[in-house]
Protein backbone atom coordinates (compact mmCIF):
# COMPACT_ATOMS: atom_id res chain seq x y z
CA UNK A 1 0.00 0.00 0.00
CA UNK A 2 0.97 3.25 -0.64
CA UNK A 3 1.29 5.69 2.14
CA UNK A 4 0.63 8.79 0.60
CA UNK A 5 -2.04 7.63 -2.02
CA UNK A 6 -3.64 6.40 1.13
CA UNK A 7 -3.95 10.38 2.14
CA UNK A 8 -1.65 10.26 5.00
CA UNK A 9 1.75 11.23 5.17
CA UNK A 10 4.51 8.94 6.24
CA UNK A 11 5.18 10.94 9.26
CA UNK A 12 2.28 11.26 10.53
CA UNK A 13 1.65 7.84 10.03
CA UNK A 14 4.60 7.29 11.91
CA UNK A 15 3.56 9.00 14.83
CA UNK A 16 0.34 7.94 15.37
CA UNK A 17 1.00 3.78 14.97
CA UNK A 18 4.64 5.00 16.98
CA UNK A 19 3.76 2.87 20.71
CA UNK A 20 3.69 -0.60 18.35
CA UNK A 21 6.60 -0.72 17.82
CA UNK A 22 7.87 1.19 21.17
CA UNK A 23 10.56 -0.90 23.03
CA UNK A 24 8.48 -1.12 25.92
CA UNK A 25 11.58 -2.45 28.52
CA UNK A 26 13.32 0.97 28.38
CA UNK A 27 11.42 3.73 29.38
CA UNK A 28 13.74 5.96 31.07
CA UNK A 29 17.27 8.13 30.89
CA UNK A 30 19.76 5.78 32.60
CA UNK A 31 20.40 3.34 30.18
CA UNK A 32 23.01 1.09 30.78
CA UNK A 33 25.70 -1.72 28.23
CA UNK A 34 23.53 -4.34 29.71
CA UNK A 35 20.20 -3.15 28.32
CA UNK A 36 21.86 -2.85 24.49
CA UNK A 37 23.05 -6.06 24.80
CA UNK A 38 19.64 -7.56 26.00
CA UNK A 39 18.04 -5.21 23.00
CA UNK A 40 20.84 -6.75 20.21
CA UNK A 41 20.21 -10.16 21.44
CA UNK A 42 16.72 -9.65 20.73
CA UNK A 43 17.41 -8.04 17.20
CA UNK A 44 19.90 -10.64 16.26
CA UNK A 45 17.22 -13.22 15.66
CA UNK A 46 15.56 -11.66 13.02
CA UNK A 47 18.11 -12.75 10.07
CA UNK A 48 17.63 -9.04 8.04
CA UNK A 49 20.00 -7.73 10.83
CA UNK A 50 23.90 -8.27 10.82
CA UNK A 51 25.59 -7.80 14.33
CA UNK A 52 29.10 -6.67 14.49
CA UNK A 53 31.35 -6.58 17.34
CA UNK A 54 33.53 -3.74 16.27
CA UNK A 55 35.93 -3.63 19.45
CA UNK A 56 35.77 -2.49 22.49
CA UNK A 57 35.60 0.25 25.07
CA UNK A 58 38.69 1.34 27.10
CA UNK A 59 36.92 -0.95 29.96
CA UNK A 60 36.45 -3.58 27.80
CA UNK A 61 32.65 -2.94 26.99
CA UNK A 62 31.32 -4.21 23.60
CA UNK A 63 30.57 -2.13 20.87
CA UNK A 64 28.34 -3.14 18.41
CA UNK A 65 27.01 -2.72 14.98
CA UNK A 66 23.47 -3.27 13.60
CA UNK A 67 23.03 -3.42 9.86
CA UNK A 68 19.84 -3.71 7.45
CA UNK A 69 19.12 -3.10 3.85
CA UNK A 70 20.27 -4.16 0.98
CA UNK A 71 20.92 -0.95 -0.91
CA UNK A 72 24.08 -0.10 -2.02
CA UNK A 73 23.84 3.58 -0.04
CA UNK A 74 25.40 3.30 2.97
CA UNK A 75 24.16 5.10 6.17
CA UNK A 76 25.76 5.26 9.64
CA UNK A 77 23.90 6.53 12.35
CA UNK A 78 26.27 6.47 16.09
CA UNK A 79 24.50 7.48 19.35
CA UNK A 80 25.71 7.93 22.72
CA UNK A 81 29.38 9.01 22.17
CA UNK A 82 28.22 10.56 25.04
CA UNK A 83 27.43 8.58 28.48
CA UNK A 84 24.44 10.81 29.39
CA UNK A 85 23.05 11.38 26.11
CA UNK A 86 21.06 8.37 25.42
CA UNK A 87 17.65 9.74 24.03
CA UNK A 88 18.32 8.35 20.71
CA UNK A 89 19.74 5.31 21.81
CA UNK A 90 16.31 4.50 23.11
CA UNK A 91 14.55 6.03 19.65
CA UNK A 92 17.10 3.17 18.22
CA UNK A 93 15.75 0.08 19.94
CA UNK A 94 12.49 1.57 18.39
CA UNK A 95 13.52 2.18 15.25
CA UNK A 96 15.02 -2.00 15.35
CA UNK A 97 11.47 -3.35 16.30
CA UNK A 98 10.05 -1.58 13.43
CA UNK A 99 12.51 -2.55 10.75
CA UNK A 100 11.58 -6.27 12.60
CA UNK A 101 7.73 -5.98 12.18
CA UNK A 102 6.18 -6.66 8.76
CA UNK A 103 2.52 -7.00 7.61
CA UNK A 104 1.17 -3.63 8.55
CA UNK A 105 0.98 -0.91 6.23
CA UNK A 106 4.90 -0.05 6.11
CA UNK A 107 5.79 -2.67 4.14
CA UNK A 108 6.09 -0.94 1.02
CA UNK A 109 8.03 1.45 3.10
CA UNK A 110 11.07 -0.84 4.46
CA UNK A 111 11.29 -2.63 1.35
CA UNK A 112 12.09 0.94 -0.68
CA UNK A 113 14.05 2.08 2.00
CA UNK A 114 15.76 -0.98 2.50
CA UNK A 115 16.14 -2.08 -1.08
CA UNK A 116 18.23 1.88 -1.42
CA UNK A 117 20.28 1.71 1.43
CA UNK A 118 21.90 0.06 3.93
CA UNK A 119 21.05 1.30 7.49
CA UNK A 120 24.61 0.90 10.12
CA UNK A 121 23.23 1.43 13.88
CA UNK A 122 26.38 2.10 16.19
CA UNK A 123 23.83 2.28 19.68
CA UNK A 124 25.90 3.47 22.42
CA UNK A 125 29.62 4.51 21.32
CA UNK A 126 31.12 5.62 25.19
CA UNK A 127 29.26 2.19 26.98
CA UNK A 128 31.96 3.35 29.82
CA UNK A 129 30.43 7.11 29.98
CA UNK A 130 26.73 5.46 29.76
CA UNK A 131 26.98 3.53 33.18
CA UNK A 132 28.38 6.25 34.97
CA UNK A 133 25.48 8.09 33.34
CA UNK A 134 29.10 10.94 32.65
CA UNK A 135 29.40 12.49 29.31
CA UNK A 136 33.05 11.43 28.88
CA UNK A 137 34.63 8.28 28.56
CA UNK A 138 36.82 5.82 31.18
CA UNK A 139 39.81 8.09 30.64
CA UNK A 140 38.03 11.40 31.18
CA UNK A 141 37.95 12.21 27.54
CA UNK A 142 34.78 13.78 25.78
CA UNK A 143 35.21 11.83 22.31
CA UNK A 144 33.94 14.54 20.54
CA UNK A 145 36.89 16.00 21.16
CA UNK A 146 39.20 12.95 20.19
CA UNK A 147 38.06 13.36 16.36
CA UNK A 148 41.82 14.41 15.09
CA UNK A 149 44.03 12.58 18.03
CA UNK A 150 41.80 9.39 18.25
CA UNK A 151 43.54 7.92 21.02
CA UNK A 152 40.53 6.85 22.33
CA UNK A 153 39.48 2.81 21.07
CA UNK A 154 35.75 4.04 21.25
CA UNK A 155 36.95 7.22 18.62
CA UNK A 156 38.89 4.57 16.96
CA UNK A 157 35.62 2.47 16.01
CA UNK A 158 33.65 5.27 15.18
CA UNK A 159 36.52 6.57 12.26
CA UNK A 160 37.08 3.31 11.47
CA UNK A 161 34.24 2.61 10.80
CA UNK A 162 32.92 5.37 8.72
CA UNK A 163 36.39 5.24 6.43
CA UNK A 164 35.58 1.55 5.34
CA UNK A 165 31.82 1.87 4.73
CA UNK A 166 32.35 5.44 2.82
CA UNK A 167 28.93 6.61 4.21
CA UNK A 168 26.85 9.07 2.09
CA UNK A 169 25.26 9.92 4.89
CA UNK A 170 25.76 9.92 8.99
CA UNK A 171 23.70 10.79 12.02
CA UNK A 172 25.23 11.71 14.86
CA UNK A 173 23.27 11.52 18.16
CA UNK A 174 23.21 13.67 21.26
CA UNK A 175 20.96 15.25 23.80
CA UNK A 176 21.99 19.12 24.78
CA UNK A 177 20.49 21.07 28.25
CA UNK A 178 17.00 21.17 28.58
CA UNK A 179 17.91 24.90 28.90
CA UNK A 180 17.86 25.60 25.36
CA UNK A 181 14.86 27.74 24.15
CA UNK A 182 14.62 27.66 20.03
CA UNK A 183 15.87 30.93 19.42
CA UNK A 184 15.86 33.99 21.18
CA UNK A 185 13.35 34.95 24.05
CA UNK A 186 11.50 31.73 22.79
CA UNK A 187 9.10 30.61 25.95
CA UNK A 188 9.92 27.16 24.26
CA UNK A 189 12.43 24.93 24.97
CA UNK A 190 14.33 23.49 22.38
CA UNK A 191 13.22 19.62 21.91
CA UNK A 192 15.47 19.15 18.59
CA UNK A 193 18.39 21.23 17.45
CA UNK A 194 19.83 20.25 13.99
CA UNK A 195 23.28 21.33 12.62
CA UNK A 196 24.74 20.29 9.64
CA UNK A 197 28.54 20.43 10.88
CA UNK A 198 31.03 22.97 9.31
CA UNK A 199 34.10 21.44 7.91
CA UNK A 200 36.17 24.54 7.73
CA UNK A 201 36.25 27.68 9.52
CA UNK A 202 35.38 30.01 6.98
CA UNK A 203 31.80 27.64 7.21
CA UNK A 204 31.85 26.48 3.33
CA UNK A 205 29.37 25.32 2.15
CA UNK A 206 29.89 22.45 -0.59
CA UNK A 207 27.91 19.50 -1.76
CA UNK A 208 28.45 16.97 1.13
CA UNK A 209 27.60 19.79 3.71
CA UNK A 210 24.57 21.28 1.56
CA UNK A 211 22.93 17.70 1.13
CA UNK A 212 22.83 17.26 5.04
CA UNK A 213 21.15 20.94 5.56
CA UNK A 214 18.79 20.04 2.95
CA UNK A 215 17.29 17.15 4.50
CA UNK A 216 17.44 19.62 8.07
CA UNK A 217 15.47 21.64 6.18
CA UNK A 218 12.93 19.09 5.43
CA UNK A 219 12.88 17.99 8.72
CA UNK A 220 12.47 21.12 10.39
CA UNK A 221 8.79 21.42 8.24
CA UNK A 222 8.08 17.91 9.61
CA UNK A 223 8.37 18.50 13.11
CA UNK A 224 6.84 21.81 13.44
CA UNK A 225 3.23 19.67 13.38
CA UNK A 226 4.77 17.97 16.36
CA UNK A 227 6.52 20.47 18.30
CA UNK A 228 5.75 23.85 16.95
CA UNK A 229 8.48 26.85 17.67
CA UNK A 230 10.24 24.17 19.56
CA UNK A 231 12.82 23.23 17.08
CA UNK A 232 16.39 24.95 16.34
CA UNK A 233 19.91 24.74 15.46
CA UNK A 234 23.12 24.60 17.03
CA UNK A 235 26.11 27.31 16.27
CA UNK A 236 27.86 26.14 13.26
CA UNK A 237 31.81 27.41 14.67
CA UNK A 238 33.95 24.95 13.27
CA UNK A 239 35.60 22.44 15.86
CA UNK A 240 38.21 20.98 14.35
CA UNK A 241 38.72 18.08 17.13
CA UNK A 242 34.56 17.63 16.82
CA UNK A 243 33.58 13.88 14.97
CA UNK A 244 30.85 16.07 13.33
CA UNK A 245 32.92 17.93 11.47
CA UNK A 246 35.48 15.92 10.41
CA UNK A 247 33.24 13.43 9.49
CA UNK A 248 31.46 16.15 7.37
CA UNK A 249 35.38 16.88 5.77
CA UNK A 250 35.76 13.15 5.56
CA UNK A 251 33.15 13.23 2.87
CA UNK A 252 29.88 11.87 4.65
CA UNK A 253 27.20 14.10 4.74
CA UNK A 254 26.74 14.62 9.21
CA UNK A 255 23.31 15.44 10.53
CA UNK A 256 24.21 16.37 14.32
CA UNK A 257 20.06 15.81 16.07
CA UNK A 258 20.33 17.03 19.49
CA UNK A 259 17.63 15.86 21.98
CA UNK A 260 16.77 18.82 24.37
CA UNK A 261 13.75 19.81 26.63
CA UNK A 262 10.29 19.45 26.23
CA UNK A 263 7.67 20.47 29.20
CA UNK A 264 6.55 17.81 30.93
CA UNK A 265 8.41 15.19 29.53
CA UNK A 266 11.69 14.64 32.36
CA UNK A 267 12.76 11.28 30.78
CA UNK A 268 12.63 12.56 27.32
CA UNK A 269 9.95 10.01 26.23
CA UNK A 270 8.19 12.26 23.75
CA UNK A 271 11.76 13.45 22.30
CA UNK A 272 12.54 9.54 21.99
CA UNK A 273 9.23 9.50 19.79
CA UNK A 274 10.05 12.78 17.51
CA UNK A 275 13.74 11.01 17.10
CA UNK A 276 11.97 7.77 15.87
CA UNK A 277 9.93 9.38 13.28
CA UNK A 278 12.52 12.41 12.06
CA UNK A 279 15.09 9.35 11.43
CA UNK A 280 12.50 7.09 9.61
CA UNK A 281 11.63 10.35 7.61
CA UNK A 282 14.86 10.93 6.64
CA UNK A 283 15.56 7.49 5.88
CA UNK A 284 12.98 8.29 2.72
CA UNK A 285 13.88 11.45 2.16
CA UNK A 286 17.14 10.18 0.83
CA UNK A 287 15.93 6.80 -0.54
CA UNK A 288 14.02 8.58 -3.19
CA UNK A 289 16.29 11.74 -3.40
CA UNK A 290 13.04 14.11 -2.46
CA UNK A 291 15.51 16.19 -0.27
CA UNK A 292 17.59 17.29 -3.61
CA UNK A 293 15.47 19.73 -4.88
CA UNK A 294 15.11 21.22 -1.34
CA UNK A 295 17.01 25.11 -0.92
CA UNK A 296 19.26 25.47 2.08
CA UNK A 297 17.43 28.61 2.64
CA UNK A 298 14.45 26.29 5.17
CA UNK A 299 18.08 25.36 7.26
CA UNK A 300 18.98 28.86 7.48
CA UNK A 301 15.76 30.05 9.06
CA UNK A 302 15.84 28.19 11.76
CA UNK A 303 16.45 29.54 14.82
CA UNK A 304 19.82 29.37 16.85
CA UNK A 305 19.97 27.52 20.08
CA UNK A 306 19.61 30.03 23.26
CA UNK A 307 20.30 29.83 26.97
CA UNK A 308 17.43 31.21 27.98
CA UNK A 309 15.22 28.67 30.22
CA UNK A 310 15.39 27.79 33.43
CA UNK A 311 13.78 25.53 35.93
CA UNK A 312 11.31 27.73 37.68
CA UNK A 313 11.33 31.71 37.23
CA UNK A 314 9.15 33.55 40.31
CA UNK A 315 8.76 37.08 38.46
CA UNK A 316 8.06 40.39 40.10
CA UNK A 317 8.42 39.38 43.94
CA UNK A 318 10.16 41.69 46.52
CA UNK A 319 13.09 41.38 48.37
CA UNK A 320 14.27 43.29 51.63
CA UNK A 321 17.61 44.20 52.05
CA UNK A 322 18.68 46.48 54.78
CA UNK A 323 15.07 47.86 55.63
CA UNK A 324 14.45 48.35 51.74
CA UNK A 325 12.46 46.23 49.13
CA UNK A 326 13.87 46.10 45.51
CA UNK A 327 11.70 44.50 43.01
CA UNK A 328 13.00 41.20 41.19
CA UNK A 329 12.75 37.85 39.69
CA UNK A 330 14.16 34.74 40.59
CA UNK A 331 15.08 31.54 38.48
CA UNK A 332 16.10 28.31 39.46
CA UNK A 333 17.72 25.67 37.76
CA UNK A 334 17.79 21.62 38.30
CA UNK A 335 21.03 19.75 37.95
CA UNK A 336 20.16 16.04 37.43
CA UNK A 337 22.23 13.66 38.97
CA UNK A 338 21.65 10.22 39.56
CA UNK A 339 23.65 7.82 42.77
CA UNK A 340 26.12 5.07 41.93
CA UNK A 341 24.65 1.80 41.03
CA UNK A 342 20.80 3.18 41.17
CA UNK A 343 18.85 3.94 37.84
CA UNK A 344 15.24 4.31 38.71
CA UNK A 345 15.04 7.98 38.87
CA UNK A 346 17.49 11.03 38.53
CA UNK A 347 17.98 13.47 41.81
CA UNK A 348 18.07 17.12 41.89
CA UNK A 349 20.36 19.50 42.85
CA UNK A 350 18.59 23.41 42.86
CA UNK A 351 20.20 26.65 42.72
CA UNK A 352 19.10 30.02 42.08
CA UNK A 353 20.42 30.75 38.34
CA UNK A 354 19.47 34.54 38.07
CA UNK A 355 18.15 37.38 39.62
CA UNK A 356 16.65 40.47 38.84
CA UNK A 357 15.14 41.69 35.79
CA UNK A 358 14.31 37.90 33.93
CA UNK A 359 12.16 39.66 31.31
CA UNK A 360 13.93 37.65 28.00
CA UNK A 361 14.08 34.13 30.10
CA UNK A 362 11.37 31.86 30.18
CA UNK A 363 11.10 28.91 32.57
CA UNK A 364 9.13 24.91 32.58
CA UNK A 365 7.05 26.83 35.08
CA UNK A 366 6.19 30.32 36.04
CA UNK A 367 5.03 32.09 38.30
CA UNK A 368 3.64 35.64 38.57
CA UNK A 369 4.81 36.88 42.48
CA UNK A 370 3.24 40.30 42.43
CA UNK A 371 2.37 41.72 45.90
CA UNK A 372 4.69 38.56 47.25
CA UNK A 373 8.26 39.19 49.26
CA UNK A 374 10.59 36.63 48.79
CA UNK A 375 12.17 35.60 52.27
CA UNK A 376 14.85 33.28 52.85
CA UNK A 377 14.38 29.46 54.13
CA UNK A 378 14.64 28.89 57.75
CA UNK A 379 15.37 25.69 59.93
CA UNK A 380 13.54 23.69 61.82
CA UNK A 381 14.67 24.47 65.50
CA UNK A 382 13.96 21.78 66.89
CA UNK A 383 16.51 18.90 66.32
CA UNK A 384 14.76 15.88 64.88
CA UNK A 385 16.11 12.25 66.17
CA UNK A 386 16.15 10.16 63.34
CA UNK A 387 14.96 9.03 59.89
CA UNK A 388 11.41 7.82 61.52
CA UNK A 389 11.23 10.59 63.42
CA UNK A 390 11.57 12.59 60.47
CA UNK A 391 9.10 10.84 58.44
CA UNK A 392 6.23 11.47 61.12
CA UNK A 393 6.53 15.63 60.15
CA UNK A 394 3.89 17.02 58.89
CA UNK A 395 5.79 18.93 55.72
CA UNK A 396 3.03 21.27 54.74
CA UNK A 397 3.16 22.86 58.22
CA UNK A 398 7.03 23.54 58.19
CA UNK A 399 6.74 24.94 54.81
CA UNK A 400 3.90 26.96 56.07
CA UNK A 401 6.10 28.19 58.51
CA UNK A 402 8.29 29.28 56.53
CA UNK A 403 10.82 26.02 57.36
CA UNK A 404 12.71 24.55 54.23
CA UNK A 405 14.85 22.50 56.04
CA UNK A 406 15.03 19.99 59.34
CA UNK A 407 18.60 19.42 60.98
CA UNK A 408 18.17 15.21 61.75
CA UNK A 409 20.99 13.88 64.33
CA UNK A 410 21.26 9.99 63.42
CA UNK A 411 20.74 10.29 59.55
CA UNK A 412 21.82 6.82 57.53
CA UNK A 413 25.49 7.81 56.09
CA UNK A 414 24.54 7.15 52.36
CA UNK A 415 21.29 8.44 51.94
CA UNK A 416 21.78 11.84 50.18
CA UNK A 417 18.23 12.99 49.45
CA UNK A 418 14.81 12.57 50.28
CA UNK A 419 11.40 12.08 48.44
CA UNK A 420 9.88 15.09 50.65
CA UNK A 421 9.53 18.69 50.03
CA UNK A 422 12.22 20.01 52.80
CA UNK A 423 15.97 19.42 52.75
CA UNK A 424 17.90 17.25 55.56
CA UNK A 425 20.40 18.79 57.76
CA UNK A 426 23.24 16.82 58.57
CA UNK A 427 25.51 19.01 60.01
CA UNK A 428 23.42 20.39 63.23
CA UNK A 429 25.41 24.09 62.69
CA UNK A 430 24.82 24.50 58.82
CA UNK A 431 23.46 27.46 57.61
CA UNK A 432 20.90 27.99 55.17
CA UNK A 433 17.98 29.43 52.96
CA UNK A 434 20.06 32.36 51.97
CA UNK A 435 19.04 33.82 47.95
CA UNK A 436 22.42 33.95 46.46
CA UNK A 437 23.14 33.37 42.82
CA UNK A 438 24.58 30.33 41.77
CA UNK A 439 23.42 29.15 45.73
CA UNK A 440 21.22 26.77 46.74
CA UNK A 441 17.66 27.97 46.18
CA UNK A 442 15.29 27.31 49.16
CA UNK A 443 12.96 30.57 49.93
CA UNK A 444 9.23 31.41 50.97
CA UNK A 445 7.06 33.57 48.98
CA UNK A 446 4.87 35.14 51.22
CA UNK A 447 1.89 37.69 50.89
CA UNK A 448 1.64 40.11 54.64
CA UNK A 449 3.65 37.31 56.32
CA UNK A 450 1.74 34.91 55.35
CA UNK A 451 3.27 32.04 52.97
CA UNK A 452 1.69 31.02 49.81
CA UNK A 453 4.44 29.71 48.08
CA UNK A 454 7.68 27.74 48.76
CA UNK A 455 11.19 27.04 46.69
CA UNK A 456 12.29 24.20 47.79
CA UNK A 457 15.85 22.56 46.22
CA UNK A 458 14.57 24.97 43.21
CA UNK A 459 11.31 22.91 43.14
CA UNK A 460 8.00 25.51 43.12
CA UNK A 461 5.35 24.44 45.43
CA UNK A 462 1.90 26.27 45.86
CA UNK A 463 0.35 25.70 49.12
CA UNK A 464 -3.18 26.10 48.87
CA UNK A 465 -2.87 22.67 46.84
CA UNK A 466 -1.98 19.23 48.08
CA UNK A 467 2.25 19.17 47.15
CA UNK A 468 3.34 17.30 44.36
CA UNK A 469 6.43 14.97 45.76
CA UNK A 470 8.56 13.50 43.39
CA UNK A 471 11.16 11.30 44.37
CA UNK A 472 14.60 12.61 44.99
CA UNK A 473 13.45 16.35 45.70
CA UNK A 474 14.69 17.37 48.53
CA UNK A 475 18.44 17.28 49.35
CA UNK A 476 20.44 16.22 52.22
CA UNK A 477 23.76 17.94 53.33
ZN1 LIG B 1 26.72 15.20 23.17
Amino acid sequence: MNLEAAGQSLHKKLFESYEKYQEKTLAHQRLTHAEVQTILKKVEKNNQYTIKKLGESVEGRSISMVSIGTGDMPILLWSQMHGDEPTATLALADIFNFFSASGDAFDGYRKEVLGKLTLHFIPMLNPDGSDRFQRRNALDIDLNRDAARLQCPESQILKGTRDELHAVFGFNLHDQSRFYSAGESNENPAAISFLAPAFNYEKDINDVRKRAMQVIGLLDDMLQEYAPNKVAKYNDDFEPRAFGDNIQKWGTSTILVESGGYIGDPEKQYIRKLNYVLLLQSFRHIADGSYKKESIKKYDKIPFNDRSMHSVIVRNVSREMNGKKFLVDIATVHNEYHEEGERKAFRYRGQISEMGDLSVYHAYQELEGKNMDAVEGKVYPTVIENEDAFNQLDYKKLLSEGYTAVRVANWPKEKRYVDVPTNVLKGLNSSHGEIDLNGRANFTLQENGKVKYAVVNGFLYDLSKSLEINEGNGEVY
